[in-house]
């Protein structure tokens, strides 16, 4: 337990110069959560600055290409007048899915850098590495695991909120439902 966490905070120092732009990504998928969309946030960033930012708006714009790494990828590149992300970085809280991994293929972006794996749909080492596929023409590095306990804790505390509303959602119909069967001779009570 002791060996993992000084391994842990090995490679955090390590990754100390993307902190910073992970914790703008935080901040936007903290954004997206205050809309009630999963918190999930990206940024571009080239020589040092950062000139694409998004965050996952899929629910309000009812739109299931609405993921926070192509509103960045399309930020940037209108922001640099073309497609090629080549000398760009794309810093996202939580590993991408099997669409934006191919849109981070498609724009050339050099380096990946994300916090939070998902083992149910990330296609950037975890189902698939989509990135590193020798096949195609274009390969992105990968570096993982900068702020993956607070990107982790964005989503799960999400999660957690979320099923907690339901059950009390739910707790609220049967007792209305109970309610206004009190007294009556509704047919649904007997
Ligand atoms: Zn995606």
């Amino acid at each position: 337990m002791d060996n993992n966490s000084s391994k842990a905070s090995e490679i955090q120092s390590d990754l100390q110069p993307y902190v910073d732009y992970m914790e703008e990504a935080i901040r936007l998928a903290k954004q997206a959560e205050d809309l009630g969309e999963v918190p999930i946030g990206a940024v571009v960033v080239r020589d040092g600055e950062i000139i694409g930012r998004g965050y996952n708006r899929r629910e309000i714009d009812g739109n299931p290409l609405g993921h926070a790494e192509l509103m960045a990828i399309s930020e940037a590149a209108e922001k640099l007048g073309g497609w090629r992300l080549e000398q760009c970085q794309l810093i996202v809280t939580l590993e991408p899915c099997p669409m934006c991994a191919g849109a981070i293929i498609q724009a050339r972006i050099q380096l990946l850098i994300y916090g939070a794996k998902d083992p149910k749909a990330g296609y950037a080492g975890s189902l698939y590495n989509t990135l590193q596929d020798q096949r195609l023409n274009h390969q992105t590095e990968i570096i993982h695991g900068v702020c993956q306990e607070e990107c982790q804790e964005l989503l799960q505390s999400f999660f957690r909120r979320l099923r907690a509303q339901k059950k009390e959602h739910k707790a609220q119909m049967s007792s209305q439902y109970r309610e206004s069967g009190t007294g009556s001779d509704s047919p649904i009570e007997s």
